[in-house]
């Protein structure tokens, strides 16, 4: 059984050949930017959960998809090399995740995507509806906001109002209620 809470982060890599357990395909209307060929996965247990979600949106006016979601070490590597050719190391080390600290790997992050009126929205921001949306309904779904505003000195990452993780039900609640992050919750758990 998969572990949803697992924490990754700079502190906490991944090693290159950690593959989750119950990946499998998705199928949404995006894809990644950077290899147009790379076919979305996610944990099955995630991933029914999203469609889940996704069909409650939808009954709200909101249509969401996934963009990005499983990742490999090799891909997070090919990104943040990518970065670093374009931007320099400076830049990719503050805003890419290091090969084996991006939880994509593990198969229970989501980066979302909407749609509205018959249009890709390629930017996410904290206003727009989708997104409120998703800030007060994910928990029920099981995902919490991975990188919210105001625990970035927590989390080590800028807010990301697109990243959701999942980590199951009954954990989204207790965080979602508590205002806590994977990190705090992981150290609490430590601390017990
Ligand atoms: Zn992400």
């Amino acid at each position: 059984m998969m572990d949803f809470t697992i924490l990754v982060n700079k502190d906490n890599l991944l090693p290159r050949d950690y593959v989750p357990e119950g990946l499998v395909e998705i199928h949404e209307p995006t894809g990644s930017k950077i290899d147009k060929t790379y076919v979305n996965k996610l944990n099955k247990q995630a991933y029914d959960a999203f469609k889940e979600m996704q069909k409650d949106a939808l009954k709200a006016g909101y249509e969401i998809f996934v963009d990005s979601s499983y990742r490999t070490y090799d891909y997070q590597e090919r990104v943040f090399n990518h970065i670093v050719a374009e931007k320099g190391l400076e830049h990719a080390k503050k805003y890419v995740a290091l090969p084996g600290g991006s939880e994509h790997q593990t198969g229970l992050a989501v980066d979302v995507i909407f749609r509205r009126n018959n249009e890709m929205i390629e930017e996410q921001k904290e206003d727009d509806p989708e997104i409120m949306w998703l800030f007060s309904n994910a928990h029920k779904y099981g995902f919490i906001l991975r990188f919210p505003k105001g625990k970035e000195n927590i989390t080590g990452v800028n807010f990301e109002p697109w990243h959701f993780r999942y980590v199951g039900k009954k954990i989204s609640e207790e965080l979602f209620s508590s205002d806590m992050t994977l990190e705090e919750y992981s150290n609490l758990q430590k601390s017990k």
